[in-house]
């Protein structure tokens, strides 16, 4: 049997493979490797490459370039099927390196390196250069590992038959054909390999508006993979990434549709003045979401880039009793639910939140979860009648220790000895419709306890409301937002079997907040109503309005 076949889909063999062909050497034995080249444009060559391989030439049924490679495929003897890119020209040592790295240990996918021209005097395309090497050599150093555009790089092997048992490339996912092959065999249990010394450099020289328009081609392929396979979203389409105040501005210039070309242009102008990799930055990252939301309807990019806001309560007081920051009026409580139909939101359930992102869905566009923190009487009798004439869903995180009883968790303050539900009261609450969280047996913050108190403490209070109401619960709400950002706790919370914590870190829910660690804001009985549709729409309660007095998370 052979030991590598090599397979290059092209359009224009006579000008693009013409170059490529000579540069492909071995130190091996030429009898051990085959080429493989398959046309499939329109275009009918004349030459025929000089090589020292077997050489297959064929022309593809189709004018599909992922499925040429298929057919390229299904002709390959080798064991090791290496496809390179038509548009690339690769160095002496890439052959050989690929082969290698296949050597010994489990089945792998093996990436090359791109290596991008330095990019001379213009100022975008040394900076994109040298973060694409930065990225590079964080790969080499093994700081990061290999995902989304890290596999277009122009050259990449595969054992054969795992590519035949793979079912070759998936023509759906378009220029991420390779990106999808690699996260689909990840999962089929093969390492991914990069291989630093496999390089290829590009045929055409490289131009400002080229480099623009191949990070809008990402971001369409990023989208269209993302739709084949939803677990790539996360890493892929994370549109706070990179943070900082570049989000909002890339959010207002993509809402009005403005051309990646005219951001560049913009920014060759502010360049002279401004830090180029900041700029550059700001340059490829709109081009690539401007690539995704032209392959996005409006909906589905609502839902992708703004997220799910989850609002934090405490107790309720009769109608128009006064406001403190942990209870609010049943007055303001639905004038406030009245404000989520006029602000456009969508109230789920937590449950269903968890679920979606379980299930690796979108949660509905404009989504907003309601929570209420501890478990007081006041939430059965005032809030539950509230939400459900709305037919607004609500969870209620129980104490479950403290049930029947009051809080005495707290000596001071305006929540302390208030009134507790009974497990009457918690399974009546369920019957209505809204759902039940839980919030430890004790209200003691996490950190503080050790191991096996801890554990009694998260699978005590699970266990407990299942016991009580039958159901599978499936959230838990950190008592004081305290533990959230701890490792230990975090891993305690999966332990106890919680699919999903509530924290008191403001700012919305996307698909790349871990489950464990939601995103919740508080509203304050004493907010404004503005104060409150700034929660809902950015699930943070202080990102415009700052101020705001006692605002210590001293109790959750
Ligand atoms: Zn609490």
């Amino acid at each position: 049997m052979r030991e590598l076949s090599i397979v290059v889909a092209t359009a224009d063999r006579d000008r693009r493979v013409r170059g490529l062909i000579p540069r492909l050497v071995s130190e091996k034995d030429a009898a051990a490797i085959e080429l493989i080249l398959i046309e499939y444009g329109s275009r009918v060559s004349r030459a025929v490459p000089q090589t020292r391989f077997a050489l297959t030439t064929t022309r593809a049924s189709t004018t599909a370039p992922v499925e040429a490679l298929n057919e390229g495929i299904g002709l390959a003897r080798g064991r090791i099927c290496l496809f390179i890119d038509d548009d690339v020209l690769p160095e002496a040592g890439l052959i050989d390196e690929h082969l290698e790295l296949h050597r010994g240990g489990p089945e792998a996918i093996v990436v090359g390196r791109r290596v991008l021209d330095p990019g001379g005097r213009d100022w975008y395309l040394r900076e994109i250069a040298r973060t694409h090497d930065a990225r590079h050599e964080a790969l080499e150093r093994g700081d990061r590992v290999l995902g989304g555009e890290d596999w277009l790089a122009g050259s990449l092997s595969v054992p054969r038959s795992a590519l035949v048992s793979a079912g070759g490339f998936v023509a759906e996912a378009g220029d991420f054909a390779a990106v999808e092959l690699a996260y689909r065999l990840r999962d089929a249990g093969l390492r991914h390999v990069y291989a630093p010394r496999a390089r290829c450099h590009e045929t055409e020289s490289m131009t400002p508006v080229r480099a623009v328009s191949a990070a809008e081609r990402n971001g369409r392929g990023a989208i269209a993979l993302s739709r084949i396979r939803p677990t790539v979203r996360a890493e892929l389409l994370d549109f706070n990434d990179p943070p900082g105040y570049g989000i909002a501005a890339r959010r207002g210039l993509l809402a009005t549709n403005v051309p990646a070309r005219s951001v560049l242009a913009l920014a060759d102008l502010l360049a002279p003045r401004a830090p180029t990799s900041g700029l550059a930055s700001f340059v490829s990252s709109y081009a690539y979401w401007h690539g995704v939301r032209a392959h996005t309807t409006s909906d589905e990019w609502t839902r992708l880039t703004c997220g799910t806001s989850i609002l934090m309560y405490h107790a309720v007081a009769p109608r128009e009793a006064p406001a403190r920051r942990f209870i609010v009026p049943r007055g303001k409580l639905d004038r406030q639910l009245r404000a989520l139909r006029w602000l456009r939101r969508t109230p789920i359930s937590l449950e269903q939140y968890i679920s979606d992102r379980m299930a690796h869905r979108l949660p509905p566009a404009r989504s907003v979860v309601i929570t209420f923190d501890d478990g007081y009487l006041d939430n059965l009798e005032l809030a539950t009648p509230a939400l459900t004439r709305r037919a607004v869903p609500a969870t209620v995180f129980v104490v479950t220790g403290y049930v029947g009883g009051m809080n005495s968790w707290d000596t001071e303050g305006e929540l302390a000895d208030r009134p507790l539900m009974s497990w009457q009261g918690v399974a009546e609450l369920q019957r209505s419709g809204i759902g039940v969280g839980a919030h430890t047996r004790s209200h003691r913050p996490l950190p503080s306890l050790d191991l096996e108190t801890r554990r009694a403490e998260l699978a005590g209070s699970k266990a407990d409301l299942e016991h009580q109401l039958g159901v599978t619960v499936r959230a838990f709400a950190f008592p004081y937002g305290l533990g959230a950002a701890d490792a230990d706790c975090v891993a305690g919370v999966a332990e106890a079997g919680f699919d999903a914590a509530c924290t008191v870190f403001p700012g919305r829910n996307t698909e790349a907040t871990p489950l464990l660690g939601l995103r919740r804001t508080e509203v304050y009985g004493t907010d404004s109503i503005l104060r409150f549709a700034q929660a809902v729409l950015l699930g943070d309660a202080q990102a415009v309005w700052r101020r705001r007095r006692g605002s210590l998370h001293r109790q959750t």
